[in-house]
């Protein structure tokens, strides 16, 4: 068992065209270098009455202008923060990466890009230039996979995908979902409960989990959960940026071993079976970090927000007490409570903060002066998360 800190990544997106044709809006995000950037608040038209502020992380991704020379495509920052992630996948550990910022700062563009939905990559080709994170680590694990199947190794992919919205988990890959969604309506679909596993720790109940065995498979199944997703969407206003969605892979390798003649049966060619490592991978895009408004005269629309800042304000509170965990000295001191069971998605992310797992977070932030509060609220976030740390372990079990 090692002990990793959580690593922290910000991605600032380029100013869009509604705040570029708006006259009094300025960039007041600047990157200094692969670390570091500076924040200015205040009066954006008096340069002079503002505040710099400074953030330092383990890697600034500057994608405000591709004619610059630090510019970070889709590729850079799929490089920089979900690749390493294969190896540790495939060294038997798990992890995990989220996206957090506010709605329209690039969570859902750095998570699945522009591509998800184009059907025309689904025959297995490598994803388009502006395929997001998900894409690309998918067709990156099953490039690996491809290499390792020589080393007569046993291969398992199995993936899943549900959002949380209101506190309740709705599966995107249900077969009985997809032929009927057209007529469904998030509240007619059942919602599913998480319960805990002695061993593997929180899960979903009866959440649907599909074996794919190329990267094609895995793309159509990414593009059900996508199509399920903006159904829903759709049916609910402005309903993504208030819920969280996940997709998980689980990978299982078991080794082959033929170095031994007590445990291979030659004679009838059968080779027995070694160690399995288990990794379980998860991608999660958040929902918006924003203060929802409670003023609107539409009940539904409170209850929403209500449930969203439980989730997120939960997760802020499992972040702050982790930190505090590591302020006081290091290793866990029972006494520091870690409320993860106070929302259903800091339950089930509850091994991938401060537990056995590889966390990366990715904050979006607009370099826009008009959401200035927004990114200095969500870079205080992300420097309060650096200071997490796992103990993370390899999943190995002796195979009989
Ligand atoms: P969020 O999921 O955080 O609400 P989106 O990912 O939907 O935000 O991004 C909002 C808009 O900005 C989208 O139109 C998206 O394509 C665009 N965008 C976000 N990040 C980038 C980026 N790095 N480069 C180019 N366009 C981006
Ligand atoms: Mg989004």
């Amino acid at each position: 068992s090692e002990e990793s800190n959580m690593i922290v990544t910000v991605r600032v997106r380029p100013l869009n065209t509604l705040e570029c044709t708006r006259g009094n809006v300025t960039n007041v995000v600047h990157v200094h270098g692969p670390n570091e950037l500076t924040v200015q608040s205040g009066s954006s038209a008096d340069a002079s009455a503002g505040v710099t502020h400074f953030f330092s992380y383990d890697q600034v991704y500057f994608s405000c202008d591709p004619e610059r020379k630090n510019y970070a495509d889709q590729q850079a920052v799929f490089a920089g923060t979900a690749q390493p992630l294969i190896d540790t996948a495939f060294d038997g550990y798990n992890a995990c990466l989220f996206a957090y910022g506010q709605t329209g700062s690039g969570k859902s563009y750095s998570m699945m890009g522009i591509e998800a939905l184009d059907d025309a990559a689904l025959d297995g080709n490598a994803p388009h230039a502006e395929a997001g994170i998900i894409p690309r680590f998918c067709h990156e694990l099953f490039r690996r996979i491809d290499a390792v199947k020589d080393q007569l190794q046993v291969v398992e992919v199995e993936v899943s995908y549900f959002e949380i919205y209101n506190e309740k988990i709705h599966d995107l890959l249900s077969v009985q979902h997809a032929l009927t969604s057209a007529q469904d309506t998030p509240q007619q679909r059942q919602a599913l409960k998480v319960r805990e596993h002695p061993i593997f720790g929180p899960y979903v109940v009866d959440l649907s989990a599909h074996s794919v065995d190329s990267y094609s498979a895995l793309r159509n199944w990414l593009a059900v959960g996508n199509s399920q997703r903006a159904t829903a969407s759709t049916a609910m206003n402005d309903k993504s940026s208030r819920s969280h969605s996940i997709f998980n892979i689980v990978l299982n390798l078991t080794d082959l071993s033929s170095d031994d003649g007590m445990s291979s049966d030659t004679d009838s060619g059968t080779v027995t079976l070694r160690q399995t490592r288990r990794s379980k991978i998860s991608l999660v895009d958040l929902a918006g970090s924003e203060r929802i408004s409670v003023s609107g005269s539409n009940g539904e629309r409170i209850r929403e927000g209500v449930s969203i800042n439980k989730s997120l304000l939960t997760l802020g509170k499992v972040i702050a007490a982790l930190a505090d965990t590591r302020k006081a000295g290091g290793s866990a001191t029972p006494s520091t409570f870690v409320p993860y069971r106070e929302s259903v998605l800091t339950w089930l992310l509850r091994e991938n903060l401060g537990g056995n797992s590889k966390t990366v977070m990715l904050a979006t932030i607009s370099p826009a002066s008009l959401h200035a509060d927004e990114t200095l609220a969500t870079l205080r976030y992300a420097c309060k998360a650096r200071s997490i740390v796992n103990r993370v372990k390899v999943n190995e079990s002796p195979h009989d």
